[in-house]
């Protein structure tokens, strides 16, 4: 296992498909005192629209259907991202589904937190660990395909 370390700060990804945008940027609202404290970034829409409407700083990738989902799991796999707010929408398909499943592959490769509806986030966001460091495990997988096979 190799471990990557989350400050107290936390580098939390926001993305919301165009049904449940307005849904996140509702939770962003009530949410801000405690989501200020923390670097926020996001898919191209998504960010600028919470930008818009809560006055919070979220630096915006390309938007998810032109590569924004890719960028932010190129972004999880630097170590630059540890946190992940992502309303996907369960109802309609999506053009770049398989951009949203490697995000999410990727999310869960690297150990990072991940809520995918209002009552995940809720509960993510009341944890006493928002305000403590963490330490991620990330599995090794280099070291063990070479114990395994040499
Ligand atoms: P958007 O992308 O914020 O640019 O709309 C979100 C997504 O569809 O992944």
């Amino acid at each position: 296992m190799n471990t990557l370390k989350m400050g107290k700060q936390k580098h939390i990804a926001l993305i919301a498909h165009d049904n449940r945008k307005q849904d996140l940027i509702k939770w962003v609202e009530k949410n801000s005192s405690i989501l200020s404290r923390h670097f926020l970034c996001g898919t191209g829409t998504t960010a600028k629209l919470i930008s818009e409407q809560t006055g919070l700083p979220v630096t915006a990738y390309k938007s998810g259907p032109l590569g924004g989902d890719q960028q932010i799991g190129a972004r999880i796999s630097d170590g630059k991202i540890d946190f992940m707010i992502f309303f996907w929408d369960p109802l309609t398909s999506q053009p770049h589904d398989p951009d949203v499943k490697a995000l999410l592959r990727i999310a869960v490769l690297y150990d990072i937190p991940v809520a995918m509806n209002q009552s995940t986030a809720d509960f993510l966001l009341s944890s006493r660990l928002m305000e403590e460091e963490y330490d991620r495990n990330v599995l090794d997988y280099y070291s063990r395909i070479r114990k395994d096979n040499f």
